[in-house]
């Protein structure tokens, strides 16, 4: 899948956008990245769900689709929210929380709630995801390359792992550049190598490249 991008080209210290390509430098510049893309497309004021104006400072991003599912930080699925709408929100998607609006009696929202997360528990199980199925695809494992030079997440998911112990397989997608090369979810790919998975679910972002700082520097003195 393609990142939504502006349309003009930028170069910033941790980014370039050219031609509709989102270059940097190393993967952890990438979520500064994109919260600054985000709002270039979809401005910082006025709240996605609310649809009012907020000083800066009381704004937030949402994910659209949650992060408990999976739900990618990217421009596609981040929306500018107000913090009470965020609060609120909370781990539902978009289409959920709307539906959840329109319900006035709060023990009828109570039940949704639950309906929800009940359904949400059983999908994670059987292998299926809420995401949009046209943002995911099956890699094989071995695929997926690790091109950071330094490794920051040391800590061992157990949670994770007894996860894929019991269910056989990963409940939600890794993000990887148009080259495979890992952007998020190094917790699950390590424990997915461990158990020998030979598929894993990815959003494969194609207008995105890592590229070496050598590269990005060249490509930032030279660029347009
Ligand atoms: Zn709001």
């Amino acid at each position: 899948m393609n990142i939504d991008l502006p349309r003009r080209n930028l170069k910033t210290k941790n980014f370039v956008v050219k031609e509709g390509t989102l270059y940097i430098s190393n993967r952890f510049f990438f979520k500064p990245s994109v919260q600054q893309l985000t709002y270039s497309i979809k401005g910082r004021r006025k709240c996605f769900y609310c649809g009012l104006d907020f000083p800066i400072s009381q704004m937030t991003l949402d994910h659209v689709y949650p992060k408990i599912i999976g739900g990618p930080y990217i421009p596609n699925n981040l929306v500018p929210c107000c913090q009470m709408c965020n609060g609120m929100k909370a781990d539902m998607t978009a289409g959920q929380y709307f539906q959840f609006k329109r319900i006035s009696k709060t023990e009828n929202k109570v039940n949704f709630v639950k309906d929800l997360n009940h359904t949400r528990e059983k999908l994670r199980k059987d292998g299926k995801s809420e995401l949009p199925k046209n943002w995911i695809e099956q890699i094989p494992t071995k695929e997926i390359r690790f091109h950071t030079i330094k490794i920051k997440e040391r800590a061992w998911n157990k949670k994770q792992e007894i996860f894929l112990a019991c269910n056989g397989h990963i409940p939600q997608p890794i993000v990887v550049d148009q080259e495979l090369k890992l952007i998020d979810g190094f917790h699950w790919l390590i424990i997915a190598r461990q158990y020998n998975l030979e598929t894993v679910p990815v959003i494969r972002l194609e207008n995105v490249k890592i590229i070496n700082k050598r590269s990005f520097e060249i490509l930032l003195l030279n660029g347009q």
